[in-house]
């Protein structure tokens, strides 16, 4: 069966984002646009259409979902107080890529939240997102559009393929603005903790006068049975079939010189790298991530899912420096490379 389509890339149809919020009112689920990825969304409080997300991405029943609102009149109604450093994150971020953990109200069904006391909230800034929620009336519970496991979806072309006639309807919004997913956090006392690193960066945080913690697991891998303040750190994350290494160093010459090293040892090698590095490597399966951070971070996941088409014995990705957008980048880069990691001083 084929889903309901909707092309919104021009302009916003409003009678369309009004089918697609009847289909929310009604149990259904929705592929539609954020500024960060795409989402599969069905009404929050609707346990049996929530259910219906899990079984489209085929998502672990422990990986809780983010609830996506327009107002503030919904955050109150699903968390149980918010704090002064909450309020100050709402006040800079909202609507935006931050996604923000509370306490949560009892209405809020078990597996949204994988069962946790707590749930994570965000007012997304994207046009036809807010105004989803506005027509359906009600909080939308929405994971990333891709089957689990696999890179998010940042246009429908990616992901029409893998998700076709497992929603019920598809806003089709062009190309994201971002490209990673929403920065996660949690308020533990006065410091804000980043579960998971996004557009919002640490700096952006501390501008505001408030202390950071970024989580080790952001970018360091997870023992078995480890407790996590995220579950979603645990999971297999965009890692391609083929075999992928990341390479990183502060200096230019050294991160070409160890990347070079690393094609000669191999026969068949594919390189993800920034468009200015391209003609330097001995190669010739090349892929191009852009040069600014933004770039990289809009093309990261289109990219990954093109790797396997080369059948490469190997895909070399050029890390970025930690810091700022690069964080992300990063954490999303070490995941497809399941921590397979080289980093030359
Ligand atoms: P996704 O929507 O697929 O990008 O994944 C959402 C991620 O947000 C999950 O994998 C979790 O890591 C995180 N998350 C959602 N709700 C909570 C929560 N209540 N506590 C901690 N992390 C959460
Ligand atoms: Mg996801």
């Amino acid at each position: 069966m084929k889903s309901k389509y909707a092309d919104l890339k021009l302009n916003e149809d409003i009678n369309k984002i009004k089918e697609a919020a009847e289909c929310i009112k009604e149990g259904k689920i929705v592929l539609f646009p954020t500024e960060t990825v795409y989402g599969i969304g069905a009404n929050a409080l609707d346990e049996n259409a929530v259910n219906k997300i899990f079984i489209a991405k085929g998502r672990a029943s422990d990986n809780p979902l983010i609830v996506h609102i327009s107002n503030l009149e919904m955050l109150n109604n699903l968390v149980q107080e918010i704090g002064e450093i909450e309020q100050k994150l709402i006040n800079n971020f909202w609507p935006g890529p931050l996604t923000i953990i509370f306490n949560r109200k009892d209405c809020i069904p078990n597996n949204v939240t994988a069962k946790l006391n707590t749930v994570g909230i965000r007012m997304p800034s994207n046009k036809i997102a807010k105004k989803l929620i506005e027509l359906a009336g009600l909080p939308i519970a929405a994971p990333s559009a891709n089957i689990s496991g696999k890179p998010s979806g940042t246009k429908i072309e990616d992901i029409i393929e893998e998700l076709d006639g497992k929603v019920d309807y598809i806003l089709d919004n062009g190309m994201v603005d971002i490209g990673v997913e929403s920065t996660v956090v949690r308020v533990v006392g006065e410091k804000v903790h980043i579960l998971r690193p996004g557009k919002i960066t640490v700096q952006d945080i501390e501008n505001l006068g408030l202390q950071v913690v970024v989580e080790k697991q952001v970018m360091e891998e997870c023992r078995p049975n480890e407790k996590v303040m995220s579950p979603g750190m645990k999971y297999r994350h965009y890692a391609p079939n083929s075999k992928c290494l990341l390479v990183y160093s502060e200096t230019e010459k050294k991160l070409i010189d160890e990347i070079n090293k690393q094609i000669q040892n191999t026969k068949n090698v594919l390189v993800l790298a920034r468009t200015r590095h391209l003609d330097k490597y001995n190669t010739t399966s090349k892929l191009d991530m852009g040069d600014s951070l933004e770039d990289i971070s809009k093309n990261i996941f289109t990219l990954l899912r093109k790797v396997d088409s080369y059948n490469a014995d190997l895909v070399i990705i050029e890390g970025v420096k930690r810091e700022g957008l690069g964080l992300a980048i990063m954490n999303r880069l070490i995941r497809a490379c399941e921590h397979n990691y080289i980093e030359i001083d």
